[in-house]
């Protein structure tokens, strides 16, 4: 008499996006739509007071991507 195994293996997933996750992912996506999208020195004056206005090195930085992604600006 032979007697043949069947092994299965199952695994099941528990598909639960950690809620903390996706809380940090939305605020770095907000922070980063903003920068890209809006600001006019309005984050570098948090450390650098009033003159960021005048200087806006993040506007800079981030202009021609502003512009590529259709946002207006000037
Ligand atoms: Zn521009």
């Amino acid at each position: 008499m032979k007697m043949t195994k069947v092994l299965q293996q199952l695994t099941k997933s528990q598909g639960k996006v950690p809620k903390v996750a996706v809380a940090v992912l939305l605020v770095l996506f907000g922070i980063g739509f903003f920068a890209v999208g809006f600001d006019q020195g309005q984050i570098f004056s948090l450390v650098q007071g009033h003159q960021a206005y005048g200087q806006m090195y993040l506007h800079e930085m981030t202009h021609d991507m502003r512009h590529a992604s259709g946002f207006p600006c000037h």
